[in-house]
């Protein structure tokens, strides 16, 4: 990766009001695949053939075994450098704000705090019928784990493709991204629908967006500058502050 641009390393330097939008590709390089790269699979499912409630319906077992693999990827997996240099933007500007779409832990456990983790949390687990919400420890349990209130099964406690996102959080997110001046977009491929809407406001709204992929996105055309480079190592390399 070559020296950035001058005009790029200002636009940080002055930014205010900075969102950050992750997706899968920031956690590669820690090892947790993403879902459209070639170890997207699971035995022969894709992730869309298991996340989501009609195939937890029909085979819940199956569906908290493919969870639980990911989880034991997730717990052993640690924050990289791309984590790390979110989590330290946080004191460099004066509002900071992570959107993520990734599920594994990683950017908690780099030590962001302003976080939406709009797709859940692996870790965490909710009731299919009453309000039962859980963190899952790293004791192992039997499949399907079941509600200690009502004995329903238990979900992974997280949005699966086909559900809705909650209306709060969303606002949330936008009333962010409409007052920000520096947006950054890293390693998602736009694939999917409301993370794109979502960068697509503060896009709008007249915030400077910076794309970080390893390869061109759905979203690389709509954004002032795309970098073309590892997170880690471009995320580094915009830490002018
Ligand atoms: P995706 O799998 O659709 O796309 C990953 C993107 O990251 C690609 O555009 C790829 O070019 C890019 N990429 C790969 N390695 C990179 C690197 N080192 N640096 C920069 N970019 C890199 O991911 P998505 O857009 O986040 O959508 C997938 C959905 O699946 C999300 O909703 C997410 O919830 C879920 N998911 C989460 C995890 C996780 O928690 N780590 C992993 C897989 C999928
Ligand atoms: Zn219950």
């Amino acid at each position: 990766m070559q020296a950035l641009d001058e005009n790029i390393l200002e636009k940080c330097r002055s930014a205010k009001r900075v969102v950050a939008i992750t997706g899968a590709g920031i956690s590669a390089e820690s090892g947790i695949p993403t879902f459209r790269g070639k170890d997207g699979y699971w035995k022969s499912y894709r992730a869309e053939d298991l996340a989501n409630f009609e195939s937890f319906q029909k085979n819940p077992i199956l569906v908290w075994e493919w969870y639980q693999i990911r989880m034991e990827i997730c717990r052993k997996a640690e924050p990289n450098p791309g984590h790390l240099a979110i989590a330290k933007m946080e004191s460099l500007y004066p509002e900071f704000h992570l959107i993520t779409q990734n599920v594994d832990n990683l950017h908690p456990r780099a030590g962001s705090k302003n976080i939406t983790e709009l797709h859940g949390n692996i870790f965490t687990t909710r009731c299919t019928k009453c309000t039962y919400n859980s963190t899952l420890g790293s004791d192992s349990f039997p499949l399907p784990p079941i509600c200690p209130n009502c004995n329903s099964i238990l979900r992974p406690n997280i949005l699966w493709f086909g559900e809705s996102y909650d209306i709060k959080v969303l606002d949330d997110c936008i009333q962010k991204l409409r007052s920000a001046d520096l947006l950054l977009i890293i390693g998602t491929s736009g694939q999917v629908t409301v993370p794109v809407y979502l960068a697509e406001e503060a896009i709008q709204s007249g915030a400077y967006s910076i794309e970080i992929n390893l390869d061109r996105s759905t979203l690389s055309k709509k954004v002032n500058v795309h970098l073309q480079g590892s997170a880690s190592e471009v995320l580094q390399l915009l830490m002018v502050k």
